[in-house]
């Protein structure tokens, strides 16, 4: 596996790959890898002939100086999790290299930002749009991977390359989890025994509301009512919030007898903010993301 720590060295990198007319699918990370990263790499290397990572916690993202410096790193892992993997590049730039002093300039998703995720961290999608299209720009990628996980991202960032007309193609990959339901997150890294077991109401919350569209329930405060007191009858868990909105536009729906819906949660475990989502559906109707350059 190459290493890149700065943008000339991968650009040139790049070249001898695009002389040799090869693909190239790209995966945009913050490090401490896990089997979540894993299956976007594993979907990009299916479908591309080279395959590049790049691990860089984004300040610009972090609207939380704290949560900064708690964010989970250790690139010696990473790094051989990365080439047992058989990557063909990692590119992990210093901050100097993205941000050069006096940098000013940014992408903004305003719309799409500005609730669920975004009202809770103000400024965080306006840092992870514009890291994504400077990445976009240096690696110029022919498909780039995002995990459902996020799903807030994924739209911002679909939303993204198709106002800009920027020339990658967006593939969403479904959320990995552990045996007991919980996502994985490199944030999970930070949660005692206890905590994980506690970070289980997450899914059992987006479960419990799957369960009761299925079973014909179509009143969005009902099942918010639901999830909520799923959260508040674990004693380690504070909601930040429970919505149930349009998987397009993330609007809060005003029922669920219409189609696909996004269940959302934010909920702090101890100190640790975790997010999880699911997309819910009446019985008999699929419940799938359509990619924006479908709809
Ligand atoms: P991060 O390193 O947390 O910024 O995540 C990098 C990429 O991996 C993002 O596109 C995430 O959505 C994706 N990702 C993180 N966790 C998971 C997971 N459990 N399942 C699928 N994708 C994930």
């Amino acid at each position: 596996m190459r290493t890149f720590e700065n943008v000339s060295g991968l650009r040139s990198f790049l070249r001898t790959i695009r002389s040799d007319d090869k693909s190239v699918g790209f995966i945009p990370t913050m490090g401490s890898l896990h089997e979540g990263h894993l299956a976007l790499i594993t979907r990009a290397k299916s479908e591309c002939d080279r395959v590049i990572v790049s691990i860089f916690v984004n300040p610009l993202q972090f609207n939380d100086k704290e949560d900064l410096a708690a964010y989970p790193r250790d690139l010696k892992k990473d790094m051989l999790f990365l080439s047992a993997e058989n990557v063909d590049a990692l590119f992990h730039p210093g901050e100097e290299a993205l941000y050069p002093p006096g940098s000013q300039t940014f992408v903004e998703v305003p719309e799409l930002s500005s609730v669920l995720e975004g009202s809770s961290r103000p400024g965080h999608f306006r840092g992870v749009a514009t890291i994504v299209a400077k990445l976009f720009n240096i690696v110029q990628p022919d498909s780039a991977y995002f995990g459902q996980k996020d799903f807030q991202q994924l739209l911002v960032i679909e939303r993204m390359v198709r106002d800009l007309n920027l020339p990658v193609s967006i593939v969403s990959v479904p959320t990995v989890r552990d045996s007991s339901g919980l996502a994985l997150s490199s944030r999970n890294a930070r949660l005692s025994q206890e905590e994980l077991l506690a970070a289980t109401v997450l899914i059992r919350s987006l479960q419990t509301a799957e369960m009761f569209v299925k079973a014909g329930s179509t009143d969005p405060s009902e099942i918010k009512q639901v999830m909520n007191s799923i959260i508040c009858a674990e004693p380690l868990a504070k909601l930040d919030y429970a919505e149930l909105v349009n998987p397009s536009t993330l609007q809060p729906v005003t029922t669920l007898a219409d189609g696909v819906t996004l269940a959302a949660l934010s909920v702090i475990i101890g100190s640790t903010r975790l997010i999880d989502n699911k997309l819910i559906a009446p019985a008999g109707v699929p419940a799938v993301h359509m990619p924006l350059n479908k709809i």
